[in-house]
């Protein structure tokens, strides 16, 4: 994984965006070009190119203008159902960086997908690889038993896992869709959350 290369700062002026690279000077900050040299009739045209590069989001958005937020929202999305489960935690951690910083209140809600079968979940940002209530019925030990978890207290924190048909413990947190690999955890408000974990075969 690459670390964040750059700043970059967007805005509109006068009907022309801005682009400006924090780390490097050499750019004016009304400019149509960018660092490759490459110049843009517009936003859209230069948020194609920008948005259609692997590493996009490693960069960190800086001071977004609000009249670009629901256009940047429309690439993160396209992203993330292009992406799907192959980006590990840390990679949504930097693509948080992108939805916070075109959070308006709670206009621009970013989707979220089931990281097993990538149907739509609620949004929530503290578990980026959650799966759906129908794929946690799937679950599994490392052998094809199924497992359940639930929460070991009424007030719906601590998780225990059990098989579905001994009804005996499961003490483990790990857990299987076919060669998937998960972890069940207390879900910060109450019940159970499973995510997909790091180096998973996809
Ligand atoms: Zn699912």
């Amino acid at each position: 994984m690459k670390a964040p290369q750059t700043l970059l700062k967007y805005s509109y002026h006068q009907q022309e965006f801005a682009f400006q690279k924090i780390f490097n000077r050499s750019y004016s900050l009304y400019s149509k070009t960018t660092d490759s040299g490459q110049s843009y009739e517009g936003w859209e045209d230069f948020a194609q190119d920008f948005f259609s590069k692997e590493d996009w989001f490693t960069a960190q958005p800086l001071q977004i203008d609000s009249a670009l937020y629901s256009s940047i929202l429309e690439h993160i999305n396209q992203f993330k159902k292009q992406a799907h489960s192959k980006l590990s935690f840390a990679e949504h951690k930097w693509l948080y960086a992108w939805e916070g910083a075109i959070y308006d209140g709670g206009k621009n809600i970013p989707i979220q997908l089931c990281s097993n079968c990538a149907v739509e979940v609620p949004y929530f940002a503290r578990y980026p690889k959650s799966i759906c209530s129908t794929c946690i019925t799937l679950l599994t030990d490392e052998k094809g038993q199924q497992v359940d978890y639930g929460n070991t207290h009424a007030m719906g924190y601590g998780v225990q896992g059990v098989y579905k048909n001994s009804k005996e413990n499961y003490n483990s947190l790990d857990c299987f869709i076919g060669a998937k690999k998960f972890r069940a955890g207390e879900h910060r408000f109450g019940g159970v959350v499973v995510q997909l974990q790091d180096h998973s075969p996809k």
